[in-house]
Order: structure tokens, then sequence, then C-alpha cells
């Protein structure tokens, strides 16, 4: 079993270089921000407060959760629904984080992802990997790069799926949602004392993939 957790901010690009690690390795990426935005979307299609921590847990008995893996790609099951896209819409970000602050929606999204862990081997990508999710993972990245990287980064990924965004909102928007992962109380978005910091804003994800495959085969 290989166990490898990737955390760090939005746009920091953690999933591409997940996905290419998975790929390179054979094992399975989970993206566990989609299931933050998941439980988001489900509130906002209800037309619920995201900051109403106790309606946000009345609401959660309704919710339920499936994660598949289709051609290797994890698609997201919401009550019998397949999302898709829809919990990439810019919105859902802000949802997302809102939730990801209530500790009912953490318990909630908790078994799961340990259970992803426990049964397979994973590269899995998030805020809390490290620290909560898989404490005695095989290796710990946490990724940054620069405001600037990752706003342009996230602006063009949001264009190329056809999302009418500018770069100052992107920015604005990833700034505000930085400081609401990394003050809360629970779980913050914070690296785990024996996590790697790997900046990764003048490197290529061709150059980062090779640094990490390296990093584990050295631990593994
Ligand atoms: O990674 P992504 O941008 O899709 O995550 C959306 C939001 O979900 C983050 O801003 C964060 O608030 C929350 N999240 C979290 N813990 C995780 C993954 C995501 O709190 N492990």
């Amino acid at each position: 079993m290989l166990r490898i957790a990737i955390d760090g901010p939005s746009g920091s690009g953690k999933s591409t270089l997940a996905k290419a690690v998975a790929r390179e390795l054979g094992i399975i990426y989970v993206d566990t921000g989609a299931l933050y935005r998941t439980v988001g979307y489900y509130v906002y299609s209800v037309g619920a407060d995201p900051h109403d921590a106790h309606l946000v847990e009345s609401l959660l008995k309704n919710v339920d959760i499936e994660l598949k893996y289709v051609d290797g790609a994890q698609r997201v099951i919401l009550n019998g629904e397949d999302l898709g896209d829809k919990i990439r819409m810019p919105e859902m970000s802000m949802y997302a984080s809102a939730v990801s602050s209530i500790p009912a929606v953490r318990a909630f999204l908790l078994e799961m992802q340990k259970k992803m862990a426990r049964e397979n081997s994973v590269v899995m990508d998030g805020r809390d990997i490290g620290t909560v999710i898989i404490p005695d993972a095989d290796l710990k990245i946490f990724l940054t790069a620069s405001n600037e990287t990752r706003a342009e980064r996230r602006t063009a990924e949001l264009i190329c799926k056809g999302v009418k965004v500018n770069y100052e909102d992107v920015l604005a928007d990833m700034i505000e949602r930085d400081k609401n992962d990394k003050n809360r109380d629970i779980a913050p978005a914070i690296p785990a004392e024996d996590a790697i910091i790997f900046d990764n804003s003048a490197m290529t994800v061709e150059e980062s993939l090779k640094e990490i495959v390296r990093l584990v085969n050295e631990r593994a």
C-alpha cells in the first residue's frame, strides 16, 4: 500500500499534479475537494445559507455521496445523480469553503475519506490529508505557488471549461477562500509537521511530477 498526501491552497496545482502522480504510479487519485463541493452544491441547490451551521448540519441527513471511478477519473454521485462539472462552478468554491468550516460536515465526510485511504493505494489531495485523513502517509507534500501564479492557473482552467471569469475576481476569491481555510478552527489548511513544502511556481508539471516520483521512490 502506498499513500501519498498532497495538501495546499487553491490553484497550487494539486489536482493536476496528484492526477499525474497517480497515473505514473498506477494508483487511485482521490480529489477530496470534490466532496466539500458536493455538500456545498446540495446546500446551494436547496437555497440554504452555507454559513448557517445548524441548518447545514440538519440537511446532511438528505445527502448521500458516492465516489465512482470511470476510466481512472473520479465522479461524484449525489443522491444518485452524477454531478459532472456542476461542482466546478465558481460559486461552488465559496459554498465548499463555507461548509468545510462546519465540524458536522467534516465529520460527515471523514470516514469515507479514511476508508478510501485504508483500502487502496492512493494519492489524495485536499487541505487536511497529511494532518487528519492520513497522518501516517508515506509521503506528505504541501504544495504552494505564488498568489499570481495560482490565480493565473485557476483563471485559465475555468476559461478552458467555458466558465466566464476574469483574473482579478479569481484572485480576490482565492485570497478570501485561502484565508477562511487557513484560519478555521477545525482542520485548518496548514502543512503537517512532517510535510515537504513544495513551491512549484517556477516549475512545469513534468518537473514537479519527476521530483515527487523521486521522493516517493526515496521513501517507499
Ligand atoms: O480543492 P478544492 O478547491 O476543490 O476545495 C474546495 C474547498 O473545499 C476548499 O476551499 C476548502 O475549503 C475545502 N476543502 C477542505 N478540506 C479538504 C478539501 C477541500 O476543507 N480536504
